[in-house]
């Protein structure tokens, strides 16, 4: 079956429904190829056995990320302030430290001092790195030539705030400070804004949840999109030459003037195209992996760490979970913590059986909250390392080398094929607001041309 159209947009997560809602508003038409049974990519609300809405992907918007909060109002998706009063929990050591600031500080002002030095640091080299071209930066081979690791053990000489920042690191990319380049971090931190806009619940990135799940968003565009939008259509070929493309995804074909790839580097790199792609395109591809994350919610009664005095945030420095927030309803009702085991972790406890996994997720609850936190009504959890046409989360991170030898090759359009995903942005990236920013982007590049 061939169908032809103005522009076919390959993935229907937030950035090609966005690419997507743009082009229909300029009175283009497009079809959207999803591979899944279902939109939303790396958003995915489900419900808990009492039908709570569950975010088992993105969730959380904050201050300066306007234009998923612009498209979340436009279809209705509604918001509430995050929990955070209370005292926070920093799990070091075998035991678990309280405290009300935003970094922990537990006792120990000289390791404080050196994590306000460290991250001051690593804000003044964000400075410097424009976020449309990293590799432009005055000092871009050598930033590029190290990972985060290297640097703080160049840099930093508390090992407890290199351990923290290493939880940064797992908690804003999904991997590990020896995994990243530090031109990458600095890149992340300068598209964000800052350090406190990534790390903070009020006033930053994790102030705000959806009522009705953040998944909400992209059915809700989807609905709005009506039949432009194909599910269970996972395209293997793109045939792309001077006077159009085509997309072929199972026995369908879809003919276009243009097509938008809304898809993660990495997974773009895993269709097939006719002519083949450039040698610069395919290698940056091949050296963008995602990272590891699995996300468990646990479900009680109440938040009884409410009453304990307690937020609900912990920040553990071993693991499987890394790091928890209060997860609950704005009503306060089921309780909910959701956390994350990110990293190293997820690669070793993705490969243990789900009881054991249960049995050291529950143990790090306790841990943090004491013994009611080993009696959830329900214990929830998600691999994004297991979804095939995603493979692995939060994002694709860019290792040494790779921004300066083939940083060019990300949104660089191939003829009449255009870049998406939250990868390519320049605000925001790895977020929510960054894969909007990108779908939009892309979308003004089609319209754009000739
Ligand atoms: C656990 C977790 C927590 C997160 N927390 C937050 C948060 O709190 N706040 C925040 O802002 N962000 C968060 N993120 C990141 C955020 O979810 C993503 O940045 C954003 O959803 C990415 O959108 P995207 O459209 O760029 O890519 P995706 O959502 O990955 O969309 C790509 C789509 O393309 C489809 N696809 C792939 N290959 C093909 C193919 N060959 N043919 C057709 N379709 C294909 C996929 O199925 C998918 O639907 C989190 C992510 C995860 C997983």
């Amino acid at each position: 079956m061939t169908a032809a159209t103005d522009v076919v947009v390959v993935g229907a997560g937030l950035a090609g429904l966005a690419a997507a809602s743009r082009l229909v508003d300029a009175g283009a038409e497009v079809v959207v190829l999803e591979a899944r049974e279902r939109v939303g990519g790396r958003t995915l609300t489900l419900p808990a056995a009492d039908g709570t809405p569950i975010d088992h992907g993105g969730q959380w918007i904050g201050p300066t990320q306007d234009r998923i909060a612009a498209l979340a109002e436009r279809v209705g998706v509604t918001t509430y302030p995050t929990w955070e009063r209370g005292l926070n929990t920093e799990f070091h050591e075998g035991r678990a430290h309280r405290y009300g600031s935003e970094l922990p500080d537990s006792g120990d002002p000289v390791s404080a001092v050196e994590l306000g030095q460290a991250i001051r640091e690593l804000e003044a080299m964000a400075a410097t790195v424009p976020p449309e071209a990293p590799w432009t930066a005055a000092e871009a081979l050598s930033l590029d030539s190290q990972t985060v690791e290297t640097w703080l053990q160049a840099r930093v000489s508390s090992e407890r705030v290199r351990t923290w920042l290493r939880e940064i690191v797992r908690g804003t990319v999904a991997a590990e400070a020896r995994d990243v380049s530090l031109l990458h971090a600095l890149f992340f931190i300068r598209s964000a804004g800052g350090m406190a806009p990534l790390l903070g619940t009020a006033g930053g990135a994790q102030e705000r949840r959806f009522h009705q799940g953040a998944q909400a968003v992209s059915i809700r565009l989807a609905e709005s999109l009506g039949r432009r939008v194909v599910l269970g259509a996972p395209v293997q070929q793109v045939r792309h030459g001077e006077h159009g493309v085509e997309a072929e995804a199972g026995g369908r074909v879809v003919a276009a003037g243009r097509a938008i790839l809304a898809v993660p580097p990495a997974i773009a790199g895993r269709i097939g195209y006719r002519p083949a792609m450039p040698g610069w395109r395919n290698q940056l591809t091949q050296r963008v992996p995602m990272g590891s994350v699995i996300k468990v919610h646990a479900i009680y009664e109440e938040p009884f760490w409410r009453r304990d005095g307690l937020s609900g945030f912990a920040v553990n420095d071993s693991g499987p979970v890394t790091v928890v927030y209060d997860d609950c309803p704005e009503d306060g009702s089921p309780g909910v913590l959701v956390g994350f085991i990110e990293g190293e972790q997820a690669r070793i406890w993705a490969r243990r059986d789900r009881a054991a996994r249960r049995a050291a997720v529950i143990a790090c609850l306790v841990d943090f909250f004491g013994e009611r936190a080993g009696r959830p009504r329900e214990l929830l959890e998600h691999s994004w390392a297991d979804e095939e046409y995603i493979g692995g989360c939060y994002t694709g991170y860019f290792p040494p080398g790779v921004w300066t030898s083939f940083g060019e090759a990300l949104r660089e359009p191939v003829g009449r094929l255009h870049w998406a995903g939250t990868e390519t942005a320049t605000v925001w990236t790895s977020y929510m607001e960054g894969a909007v920013q990108s779908g939009e982007r892309a979308a003004d590049e089609v319209l754009a041309a000739p």
